[in-house]
């Protein structure tokens, strides 16, 4: 039976009653240019990056706010999805005691954050569908599970979790629930973003490193209650989000009109590649993308990778994960890139 949700039963003892580090910038926020600024050992001589950054990142989250639809009280930025990923962990899971489920084969870094924080990792693989097992995952759940992650579209298999699937989990899922949209932007899939009041346990993550283009600049999203934001704002680094991120994301969601185009193009690409990589021999399976990847089997993976590498082709063996025997994930690329990719495929 699901107990009623209280963040309080979640959060980490240490961190219910940590008194946060208090910046220079913190303490006085106002930034009119008639002000001297004599507080924080900054040299003053403008160079553009002279100052330390906005620690909350206003301009930044007052854009997302706008073109997603959610308050800023509801947004938390991270120095990648990764750092964002790390302070949930660090927030909500007493190392050597709590554990998390995953559901293999999926993103590497949640098993990999896992291991850093001492936390348990316990894998409960997709069907051979690639859809959870909402009961094997609703039983194995403990008193010391506190987090459940979904990546939708998921990494490496390209598809998006049913929604029903998704719904069910969330509702009776007795903890957090992460539902990683890195590549919601490539999927016809509705985002859960929409439904981030209905549920006091979900948090979701995108980030600017796929769809945006901005893989670079390192800026992860995460998107959650204000109670959960308020929480993870207390144990981020003051100045986790550098000026030149800032500058560059602000520029960029400022014009999501080009980034749409861009999907667009990658998604012209995404159907020609299916349908030639349907037409080559060594391929086997070619599985349906909501992605801006491709994830196919061929006749030998470990082979035909050393091949393409010998062609000056990188692309991502992933035979040993489960459900994954033999299979490629192949990135959407450019036009010319997809072709090359093509023409070598043809020649093995
Ligand atoms: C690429 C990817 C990310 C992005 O991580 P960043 O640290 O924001 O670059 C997050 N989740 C999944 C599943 C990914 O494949």
């Amino acid at each position: 039976m699901k107990t009623k949700f209280n963040i309080n039963n979640l959060i980490r003892e240490n961190i219910k009653t940590l008194k946060p580090y208090s910046s220079a910038r913190d303490e006085y926020k106002e930034v009119s240019s008639d002000m001297v600024f004599l507080d924080a050992n900054e040299n003053p001589f403008q160079n553009g990056v002279n100052r330390y950054p906005d620690p909350q990142q206003n301009k930044v989250k007052t854009q997302l706010s706008k073109l997603k639809g959610i308050p800023t009280q509801n947004i938390l930025l991270g120095n990648g999805s990764d750092e964002v990923l790390d302070l949930i962990f660090r927030a909500f899971c007493e190392p050597n005691q709590d554990n998390i489920i995953t559901l293999p084969p999926t993103y590497g870094m949640y098993g990999v954050l896992a291991n850093i924080n001492a936390i348990e990792n316990i894998e409960i693989a997709l069907e051979h569908n690639f859809q959870p097992n909402v009961d094997s995952i609703l039983s194995v759940a403990n008193k010391n599970t506190k987090m459940l992650f979904l990546c939708s579209p998921n990494n490496p298999t390209a598809n998006s979790f049913e929604a029903k699937t998704i719904e069910n989990l969330v509702t009776n899922f007795n903890g957090l629930v992460i539902i990683d949209e890195a590549y919601i932007d490539f999927s016809e899939e509705a985002s859960w973003l929409s439904r981030l009041d209905e549920f006091p346990n979900l948090i979701v993550t995108q980030t600017l490193s796929k769809a945006y283009g901005m893989a670079g600049i390192r800026l992860g999203v995460c998107y959650a209650s204000a109670e959960i934001i308020s929480i993870l704002n207390r144990i981020k680094p003051p100045y986790n989000i550098n000026e030149l991120t800032q500058l560059k994301a602000l520029k960029r969601l400022t014009n999501p009109q080009d980034v749409s185009e861009e999907i667009n193009r990658i998604l012209e690409q995404r159907d020609w590649l299916i349908s030639e990589l349907n037409k080559i021999d060594v391929v086997e399976i070619v599985y349906p993308s909501d992605a801006n990847f491709i994830l196919a089997k061929v006749d030998d993976a470990s082979k035909r990778y050393s091949e393409l590498i010998n062609k000056g082709i990188v692309v991502r063996n992933r035979t040993n994960q489960p459900l994954c025997n033999n299979c490629l994930r192949f990135t959407v690329g450019s036009q010319m890139e997809n072709i090359k990719l093509i023409a070598a495929l043809k020649a093995l």
